[in-house]
């Protein structure tokens, strides 16, 4: 017998939910920052500069030199589903900016303090707005919401502060802000590496140099010097690999067998977003078994694009998790380029040991 009283089904507030969605797509400061370097680079900007303060806890700042928002989207931004970058269903299948859900920027309105500073080259003056639970929000209580006019330089500066703040749980869980700063600059390394023709620069609040400097004319073999440090960075073989049979190339730079490490470094593009990929990861490991010392791993580097109509973007809110047509093939293709790349240096080393 159960005496269990019956309760009632009711529907959750809407701030409810909104909080919800927001903290499954941002889980940590990193994954906010993430977004956040992403519409800069789509922003077209060839500048971002990042300031952290308690792991991103406290404070995330992103200043890029893009194209900026226009004045009358401000109102919008941070609504969900609002994006510049698709209108229809089947855009989703042709996309090829990083964003395309209109849901990061709403997200962190509903789980932080937002401020907006943006500029663009049309227009005399910069506007700040800031934003709460997806919509414009006063500076200060009594103020009027509207963004007002500042002196800014062209582009748009993203404040994010007190991530988390209604979200005292989840707050909690954050032991360590060194921790989730490690997290924020193994990410900025790997858009600064990804990212041709864009300078990053990655500093602590407080601290007087920065974590982390790329020029924007940088070569990638650079990037990965100054961020990896040269005994990478001295043992890198160029990758090139494609099939129009499975719609894809791949580009990247990966260490031959002079060079090993305990655990793989994989910097994993797909169109252009970092992503993780445990089988591609444990294939290209299988790849160099037999070239490396045993426990020695390697360093690998790749940027995987693939025809956007073969990849399936909607498969997470997250988007960290991303899956293609052809998936076996196109990973068999990319490591028996490698291994070939790998047999050819192997071959000329023992040439040269023999002479
Ligand atoms: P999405 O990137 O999926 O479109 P976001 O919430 O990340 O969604 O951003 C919403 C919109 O805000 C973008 O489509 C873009 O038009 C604009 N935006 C966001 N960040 C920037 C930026 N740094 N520079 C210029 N425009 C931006
Ligand atoms: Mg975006």
């Amino acid at each position: 017998e159960n005496d269990r009283p019956v309760r009632r089904i009711r529907a959750l507030d809407p701030g409810v939910v909104n909080k919800i969605a927001a903290g499954e797509i941002i889980v940590a400061p990193v994954h906010a920052l993430k977004e956040l370097i992403e519409n800069a680079v789509d922003a077209g900007s060839t500048s971002l500069e990042i300031l952290v303060k308690e792991g991103g806890l406290k404070l995330l700042q992103i200043t890029d030199n893009g194209c900026g928002i226009q004045r009358d989207d401000l109102s919008l931004l941070c609504e969900r589903h609002t994006t510049s970058k698709i209108t229809t269903f089947e855009d989703l299948t042709s996309i090829s900016t990083y964003g395309f859900r209109g849901e990061a920027l709403a997200s962190i309105s509903h789980i932080a303090h937002l401020t907006v500073t943006t500029k663009t080259k049309d227009s005399s003056v910069a506007w700040r707005a800031h934003y709460l639970d997806g919509e414009l929000a006063p500076p200060k209580p009594g103020q009027p919401a509207e963004p007002r006019a500042v002196a800014g330089r062209p582009g748009t500066q993203i404040t994010v502060e007190d991530l988390f703040y209604n979200v005292p749980a989840r707050r909690r869980a954050f032991r360590s802000p060194a921790d989730e700063f490690n997290k924020i600059i193994d990410m900025v390394g790997r858009y600064a590496i990804h990212s041709k023709g864009v300078g990053f620069t990655c500093k602590k609040a407080g601290e007087s140099s920065n974590s982390l400097a790329i020029q924007a004319q940088a070569t990638v073999n650079d990037r990965i010097r100054q961020i990896y440090g040269s005994s990478v960075a001295n043992e890198l073989i160029d990758l090139h690999s494609s099939d129009d049979r499975w719609g894809f190339k791949a580009d990247g730079l990966v260490t031959n067998a002079n060079f090993n490490i305990k655990k793989t470094t994989l910097l994993l593009f797909i169109n252009h977003r970092s992503v993780e990929s445990s089988v591609i990861k444990k294939a290209i490991e299988q790849t160099y078994l037999s070239y490396l010392p045993k426990g020695g791993h390697p360093f690998v580097y790749l940027s995987l694009e693939i025809d956007p109509a073969r990849v399936d973007v909607n498969v997470h809110p997250t988007k960290r998790e991303v899956h293609f047509l052809n998936e076996d093939e196109i990973v068999e293709a990319i490591c028996k380029d490698i291994e070939t790349k790998l047999a050819a240096v192997d071959t000329s080393r023992t040439f040269m040991t023999q002479s």
